[in-house]
């Protein structure tokens, strides 16, 4: 047992990991064991109160609800993430789900596991908690506006003592349980299974996943030209959509409650349209100049053949 997480890193063997415990006065400590002799040595005692310490490295993506009414907040959020994760090209997505209520609180731990997508540190699960965070107010959709006084994004700091399964908190009796305490589902509940990440094969995700891509150069200028404050990018086909990032509607001349306005470029239409999802039939639509027109249809016919 080591008393500094300083003193357990340089002790560290290959195939160890690290683990937090809590003294029952609160105090804790670290030990470094593979995960079958933690499971032997540690998990069998009667009195669990043990931390899995998430170290600044490839993760699974792993959530605290922490107050609320944690089932139906992640009820909410599960689609959200679920979408998020298809884009990515991962349908597949395994969930662990913990829980560790008494009378007066209730919480979550949430253990996402996708087969393509992992991690690359606690700091994208941050990432990805914000941007979701923002599509839904840029959305304007409101399920998840109250959720998020309740969703800890505090979890996602260097070498967190996270608890586990079957883990308590000194004096409190109350571990997480949801799913049978055994070797398998406590390994399988792990945020970083191995310590040792050089033995996997990981695919990994960027750690911001924007949805910034294939604005050609030359509207960028045009969006960079208009003078507003764009934030973000959507991009169908030959359209593009900016959420601009300010909270004054030209249309009524006030701030609505959300982010609402945008515009659209459309290459199609060779149109630049400023709109507002709060105002739903206003908008204000100018064209864009001949030469970007010109260059959109060159564009198309370089890169296009029609056989009939
Ligand atoms: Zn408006």
């Amino acid at each position: 047992m080591y008393r500094t997480l300083r003193d357990a890193e340089a002790a560290l063997k290959p195939g160890e990991k690290i683990w937090g415990g809590y003294y029952p006065s609160g105090a804790y400590y670290f030990i470094n064991a593979t995960p079958v002799v933690f499971w032997r040595d540690f998990m069998m005692k009667r009195e669990r109160l043990f931390c899995e310490v998430i170290r600044p490295s490839p993760c699974h993506m792993y959530l605290d609800i922490d107050g609320g009414d944690p089932p139906a907040i992640w009820k909410r959020l599960k689609p959200v993430l679920e979408m998020v994760y298809k884009e990515f090209g991962n349908d597949t997505l395994q969930c662990v789900e913990m829980h560790a209520d008494s009378d007066t609180k209730k919480s979550s731990h949430i253990i996402m596991k996708g087969e393509k997508w992992c991690l690359p540190s606690p700091q994208a699960g941050l990432d990805l908690m914000k941007t979701v965070h923002r599509m839904s107010e840029e959305m304007d959709s409101g399920i998840l506006d109250d959720d998020w006084d309740y969703i800890d994004l505090r979890i996602y700091t260097r070498n967190r003592q996270f608890r586990m399964l079957g883990c308590s908190k000194p004096g409190q009796n109350r571990p997480f349980v949801g799913i049978p305490l055994t070797y398998d589902n406590w390994y399988a509940s792990l945020v970083q299974p191995l310590e040792d990440r050089d033995t996997v094969h990981l695919p990994t995700i960027k750690s911001t996943p924007v949805m910034q891509t294939n604005v050609p150069a030359f509207l960028q200028d045009v969006v960079m030209s208009l003078n507003i404050k764009p934030v973000r990018v959507y991009n169908p086909i030959f359209s593009w959509i900016w959420i601009i990032h300010h909270r004054g509607c030209p249309f009524v001349n006030r701030v609505h409650r959300h982010n609402n306005n945008y515009i659209v470029i459309s290459l199609e239409n060779g149109t630049v349209t400023y709109k507002c999802h709060h105002c739903q039939n206003r908008k204000k639509t100018v064209h864009l100049p001949t030469a970007i027109k010109e260059r959109f249809r060159k564009m198309l016919h370089s890169n296009m053949t029609f056989t009939f």
